[in-house]
């Protein structure tokens, strides 16, 4: 389902309006010099639209998109091959690009740069490095964590922009063009409701709204509304400000067990039977944006309202 609501043209993609004016621009100037547009960089929380904004490049554009991810590319020799059978003006485009493996990361860099390859023939004292060109591309890279990007291949984007969480307004405007495509009739109350409980994010938005249907078309009839989808969610085990049942396991650990912290990453990692990484890029930046933990140097803290939310007194 996620493909058949993705967005496909700018003026489809919700929210982001800043991004979306500015990548308007781009690309108009892109088109009008016949050039392949400037590498661009986006980063963001997994589900925020990076993959559906690179799609969309490449449809306004009116060129291919070949899309691969960091930890696919094993070896230089990978990259290359994707790279000499680009056309002129493609996409492409690279999620996870943190997880590329250095030496890939060599390749890249003479290619973002004068669109050539270095390529090594022969081995030993006898080898020889020889240029080939590949035609003009744009590269977009995705990446959830900018900082673990190193600074040579951060520094050859031209365009280095952050998605946001989305409000649920916005949300809930996805959850009704979503609903249209997929010829689920929901109210706009019902919307806004998945809108708020959907962690500022599309993914878990449209998500929640299959999921919904689901229950709607057990237990209802006709259009779903506000109550049908308070019920549901509450089946998921969703709050009302979209904490699944991850979150709260976190906000009690750090409460419970560690007076409300501060925990390291790794104690509350093992203590959540989560990896690191899980932790760190889906469920910590909801709670942080949602004021209910913070980061310190020592560790992570549950603030007041964790507290309150979790029904203890803070
Ligand atoms: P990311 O690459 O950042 O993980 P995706 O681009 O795969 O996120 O987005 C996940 C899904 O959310 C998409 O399939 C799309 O249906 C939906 N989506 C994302 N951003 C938007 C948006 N701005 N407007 C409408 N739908 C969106």
């Amino acid at each position: 389902m996620d493909e058949s609501v993705r967005p496909r043209r700018l003026a489809e993609f919700v929210g982001q309006s800043e991004l979306r004016k500015n990548l308007q621009v781009y690309l108009d100037a892109a088109k009008k010099r016949g050039r392949a547009m400037d590498h661009l960089l986006f980063y963001g929380n997994p589900g925020l639209g990076k993959t559906t904004l690179a799609h969309i490049i490449a449809s306004e554009l009116g060129v291919n998109i070949v899309s691969t991810s960091g930890p696919a590319l094993m070896r230089g020799g990978d990259l290359a091959s994707i790279l000499s059978n680009l056309q002129a003006n493609d996409v492409f485009f690279i999620d996870e690009i943190h997880r590329m493996p250095m030496q890939v990361e060599e390749v890249l860099y003479p290619a973002m740069e004068d669109f050539k390859l270095d390529l090594v023939i022969g081995q030993g004292p006898a080898a020889k490095t020889i240029k080939i060109d590949v035609e003009p591309f744009t590269l977009v890279g995705a990446t959830t964590r900018l900082g673990l990007l190193s600074a040579p291949l951060r520094d050859r984007f031209g365009i280095i922009s952050r998605l946001e969480f989305y409000t649920p307004q916005e949300l809930s405007e996805v959850v009704l063009r979503a609903g249209k495509i997929l010829g689920v009739k929901i109210n706009g109350d019902a919307a806004m409701e998945i809108g708020k409980r959907s962690r500022g994010t599309p993914r878990i938005a449209n998500r929640l709204l299959r999921r919904v249907r689901d229950f709607a078309s057990v237990f209802g009839e006709g259009s779903i509304d506000e109550e049908q989808t308070r019920h549901a969610l509450s089946r998921l085990d969703v709050d009302e400000m979209g904490l699944d049942e991850m979150d709260r396991k976190i906000l009690s650990i750090l409460i419970e067990h560690y007076d409300g912290g501060p925990v390291g990453l790794k104690t509350l990692a093992v203590a959540c039977s989560e990896e690191m990484r899980t932790i760190e890029e889906i469920y910590e930046p909801y709670l942080i944006q949602c004021g209910l933990i913070k980061r310190t140097p020592q560790g992570r803290v549950v603030t007041a309202r964790a507290y309150k939310h979790m029904g203890h007194l803070g």
